[in-house]
């Protein structure tokens, strides 16, 4: 009987236990549907340490963000930089705490620096032009080489960054500024007779001078010996130096002048030295004389100045090398 009596009481406070617990389940209930009615997840934002205000949107708030920094081609915009990304917190907020989205994000957007990003078209290592599009660059480059300009193998495009935004060229502008045409080529008169009886071209070998010659100017040579082009029907008797108006012409070696002034050949103020055996060196298109016939010079004498008289379109040297009436390539003795 006792034992029983003791399983009673048992029993008893079980049921009295499983009451209890039903009571504090639906006490739970009650309270988590009282929180969801008047609470609502909310999250504190910060920036930089400070809080700026409460969304309930994080997601739709971070979005906007990060469409805000993002590539914006139409603008040349590569990115935003902002200065500090927005951090989240969850809290409890009552329903009526106001969020603030939009002054969030004025605040996240405030300071941003765009960064910008555009083509410069580059010749030689400089920055010309800058455009707006890859393929406006592109277009550019393509037509100069349709046009054959002379400086399309300088030419290329960057793609450049930057905190300010240059401006922008068009296309044509591009083209039309950076057309270069092809190094035209003095044309000259062949019937000019400084030395009638001689032949150009012959080019098949070194010939001996039995004298070294030094370079009359320094300067960059645009026509070589023996060249062909549309504006010359014969080939080029000499070597073309350009060099600025006035340069010193110096004598490549010693001799006798045996010619100086103009013969309204086309070589127009000219030089001839006869440095014995047969040769004879051509200074010409120069822009004054410093010699005359029969004066004798030494290696490295200022005979005459670089000009472009006779039938010349630049500031240039015609330099030719002569033995026996023969002309040589110079380049086979100087430069
Ligand atoms: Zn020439």
């Amino acid at each position: 009987m006792f034992i029983i009596n003791i399983l009673r009481k048992i029993a008893i406070t079980t049921r009295k236990s499983i009451k209890l617990l039903i009571l504090m389940f639906l006490a739970a209930v009650v309270l988590i549907g009282l929180v969801v009615l008047f609470y609502n997840p909310t999250y504190e934002v910060s920036l930089n340490g400070e809080v700026v205000g409460y969304t309930s949107n994080k997601s739709e708030l971070q979005e906007k963000i990060n469409a805000y920094t993002q590539e914006d081609e139409e603008n040349n915009i590569a990115f935003i930089q902002i200065d500090a990304m927005p951090t989240y917190k969850l809290c409890l907020l009552k329903k009526d705490v106001e969020t603030n989205d939009d002054e969030i994000y004025a605040k996240v957007t405030e300071n941003g620096t765009p960064y910008y990003k555009y083509y410069a078209i580059t010749e030689g290592k400089k920055e010309k032009f800058y455009l707006s599009s890859f393929k406006d660059a592109e277009e550019v480059i393509e037509q100069l080489e349709e046009k054959d300009s002379a400086n399309q193998d300088d030419l290329g495009i960057v793609e450049k960054y930057g905190k300010e935004l240059k401006e922008f060229a068009s296309v044509e502008t591009c083209v039309s500024e950076l057309y270069e045409k092809k190094v035209v080529v003095q044309s000259y008169s062949y019937s000019y007779a400084p030395a009638s009886n001689y032949s150009t071209g012959s080019s098949s070998g070194n010939v001996s001078l039995g004298i070294s010659l030094i370079n009359p100017v320094s300067g960059i040579i645009t026509s070589r010996f023996g060249s062909n082009d549309s504006v010359r029907d014969h080939s080029h008797s000499g070597l073309d130096i350009a060099a600025p108006y006035g340069t010193t012409i110096k004598a490549a070696a010693s001799g006798t002048v045996t010619y100086s002034g103009n013969a309204g050949d086309g070589f127009g103020n000219y030089v001839i030295i006869s440095h014995g055996n047969g040769v004879t060196t051509v200074y010409a298109h120069c822009s004054s004389l410093l010699v005359s016939a029969g004066q004798t010079v030494s290696q490295g004498e200022a005979i005459a100045r670089v000009g472009s008289t006779g039938n010349s379109t630049g500031n240039h040297l015609h330099f030719e090398v002569r033995k026996n009436g023969v002309t040589l390539n110079p380049q086979y003795y100087t430069y």
